[in-house]
C-alpha cells in the first residue's frame, strides 16, 4: 500500500503542478503581461493543459488507483486514502470519456468565438456571434453525448462545476425560488427606494485598496500565504496552499466595488487556505464544487460584510479613512446604500435580492437551448421577453442583454450559472447553521471577531475540501440538505426591516 499510494500521489502532484503552472501563466496574462504575450501564451497554456490531462489520463496512474483500492477501503470510507481513490477515480473516468480531438476542437471554436465577442459585446452586434454560439450549443450536446446515459442533456455539464446535482433537483430549487423572489423584489422596488448616492463620491483608490485589505485581514485572509493584485475581472487563484491569490478593482467614483469585490475573492481565499495541508497537490486540495465555493465568497461578501452588525462596529473606521466623504453621512444611510435593491441589467451589479433572477434566467436558457427548444440566433429576443417578466426592465441594447456575461462565449452552454445561485443559497445555509453552533457570532461580528465563525467554517466546510462531496458537507455540516428556506429567511428578515415590508 504504501510504495504505490506514494507513487499515486507524486504522480498526481505532477499533474497538479502542470495544472498550477496554467493557472499562474493565467494570473500573469489577466495582470502583469503586456500585449505582445498574448499569442505565446495561448499557446503555453494549451501545452500545459495537454501535459496535464495526459497525465491524467495515463494508464499507470489509473493502474496505481486500482492497486491502492483495496487497501485504502480497509482504511474506511472517511479515509485520506479512501477519498482520494474516490476523487481520482471519478477525475480519471471523466477526463478518459472526452476525446482528445473534441478537447482541441472546442478549445480552437472557443477562443474563435471569445475573440469575435470581444468585439460584439461593445459593437452591439449579436448577430455576428449568433452562429458560433450555435456550434457551441451543438458542441455542448456532444460532449454531454460523452457521459451517456443521463436524463437530462445539461447533467453532465452540471457536474463538471456542481456534482450531485441534477437539473430535476435545480429545476424545482429555483422554480421554487423564483417564485419567492418575484413578489419579494415586486414589494421593495414598490417601497421608497435607498440613496446610494453616498458611496458615490471621489475616494482615492490607494485608500479603498488599504480599507478593504485590512478588512480581509480581519476575516483572516494569511497575506503570508496570498497577494491582492489589480484586474478588470476580479478572481481568487490558487498554485498552491501556500499560494492563494486575490484580485480586485477599484472605482474612484464608487466605494463598494474595491471594498466588496475584495471582501467576495477573500472569502473564496479563505475556503482555500484553510483546505487540510495533507491534501496538498493531490487533487482534494480543491473547493468541493462551484456551489460550494460561491457560497463562501457570498457568505463572507454579503452576510457578513453587508450585515448591519459588520458596520457598526466598522464604519467608525470608515469614517475615519474618508472624513471628508462620510464624516458627516450617518450609519443608517450608509447600511441602507449598500444593500440598495432594485432593478436593474446586468447580473455583476445586482444586489442579492434580485440577483438569483437574474442567475435563473440564465439557468433557464442553458436548458432551452440544450433542449432545442430555443435556437441560438432567438436567444436577444427571448432574454429581452423574460427581462420584462422577471427583472422588471427591458435591456435596450443586446450588450446589456445576452451579450454582457462571457460565460456562453468563452465556455459550454450548461451549468455555467447555477453556481451563482447554489452560491446564495448554501451560504444563508452554512450561516444559520455556524449561528446555530455559536449564537454569539452576531455579536463577535460586531466587536470586530471573525474568529469563531471562521473556526467554524474551517472546521466544517473548508478543511475537507474535495475530500467530502457538495451533498455530503451539506449533510454533515448544515444537518439538512441543501434548500431555499435559509435563504429566504435571511432575505425576509434583512429586507423586511430595511424597506419596511
Ligand atoms: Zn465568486
Amino acid at each position: 500500500m504504501n510504495a504505490d499510494f506514494d507513487a499515486l500521489t507524486a504522480r498526481l502532484a505532477e499533474h497538479d503542478d502542470l495544472r498550477s503552472a496554467a493557472a499562474l501563466l493565467r494570473w500573469d496574462q489577466a495582470t502583469y503581461m503586456p500585449e505582445g504575450g498574448s499569442a505565446a501564451r495561448g499557446r503555453q497554456l494549451a501545452t500545459l493543459e495537454k501535459l496535464a490531462h495526459d497525465r491524467l489520463t495515463d494508464p499507470e496512474l489509473a493502474r496505481l488507483v486500482d492497486r491502492v483500492t483495496p487497501a485504502a477501503e480497509r482504511e474506511g470510507d472517511g479515509s485520506f486514502a479512501a477519498r482520494l481513490v474516490r476523487v481520482a477515480r471519478r477525475d480519471i473516468e471523466r477526463a478518459a470519456r472526452v476525446p482528445a480531438a473534441f478537447v482541441s476542437a472546442f478549445a480552437t471554436h472557443r477562443a474563435e468565438l471569445y475573440d469575435r465577442w470581444v468585439r460584439a459585446r461593445p459593437a452591439n452586434d449579436f448577430a455576428s456571434v449568433a452562429p458560433l454560439l450555435a456550434r457551441t450549443v451543438e458542441m455542448s450536446r456532444e460532449y454531454a453525448g460523452f457521459f451517456a446515459p443521463y436524463a437530462h442533456v445539461a447533467d453532465p455539464l452540471i457536474d463538471l462545476m456542481d456534482p450531485d446535482l441534477k437539473v430535476t433537483q435545480l429545476r424545482a430549487l429555483f422554480d421554487g425560488l423564483r417564485a419567492e423572489l418575484v413578489p419579494l423584489v415586486d414589494a421593495i422596488t414598490r417601497a421608497a427606494p435607498a440613496d446610494a448616492s453616498c458611496l458615490h463620491q471621489t475616494f482615492p483608490e490607494a485608500d479603498q485598496l488599504a480599507f478593504a485589505s485590512a478588512m480581509a485581514t480581519r476575516f483572516g485572509y494569511d497575506w503570508s500565504r496570498g497577494r491582492q493584485d489589480r484586474t478588470a475581472h476580479p478572481f481568487m487563484t490558487k498554485f498552491s496552499l501556500g499560494d492563494v491569490r486575490i484580485t480586485t478593482r477599484v472605482r474612484p467614483n464608487d466605494l463598494a466595488q474595491a471594498l466588496f469585490c475584495t471582501l467576495h475573492e477573500a472569502g473564496h481565499a479563505l475556503y482555500e487556505q484553510h483546505i487540510d495541508r495533507r491534501y496538498e497537490a493531490t487533487l482534494l486540495a480543491e473547493g468541493t464544487s462551484s456551489g460550494v465555493h460561491e457560497s463562501q465568497s457570498r457568505l463572507w461578501e454579503n452576510l457578513v460584510g453587508r450585515s448591519l452588525p459588520f458596520w457598526k462596529g466598522q464604519y467608525p473606521t470608515l469614517q475615519a479613512a474618508f472624513p471628508a466623504q462620510l464624516g458627516g453621512v450617518p450609519l443608517d444611510t450608509f447600511y441602507r446604500a449598500i444593500n440598495r435593491v432594485q432593478r436593474s441589467l446586468i447580473r455583476t451589479d445586482a444586489d442579492e435580492v434580485t440577483y438569483g433572477l437574474h442567475v435563473i434566467m440564465r439557468f433557464d436558457f442553458e436548458l432551452e437551448l440544450l433542449e432545442g427548444k430555443l435556437a441560438a440566433a432567438d436567444l436577444a429576443e427571448a432574454w429581452r421577453e423574460r427581462a420584462r417578466t422577471d427583472l422588471g426592465v427591458v435591456p435596450g441594447t443586446d450588450a446589456d442583454g445576452c451579450l454582457q456575461d462571457v460565460h456562453w462565449y468563452d465556455g459550454f452552454v450548461g451549468g455555467a450559472f447555477q453556481s451563482y445561485a447554489l452560491g446564495n443559497l448554501m451560504g444563508a445555509q452554512f450561516f444559520a447553521a455556524a449561528l446555530r453552533a455559536h449564537p454569539s457570532i452576531p455579536r463577535e461580528i460586531e466587536a470586530g471577531h471573525f474568529d469563531t465563525l471562521r473556526t467554524w467554517l474551517a472546521d466544517n466546510v473548508y478543511v475537507h475540501g474535495r475530500a467530502r462531496t457538495p451533498d455530503e458537507l451539506m449533510l454533515s455540516a448544515t444537518g439538512a440538505p441543501l434548500s431555499t428556506a435559509p435563504f429566504m429567511d435571511y432575505l425576509r428578515t434583512k429586507y423586511g426591516a430595511l424597506y419596511g415590508l
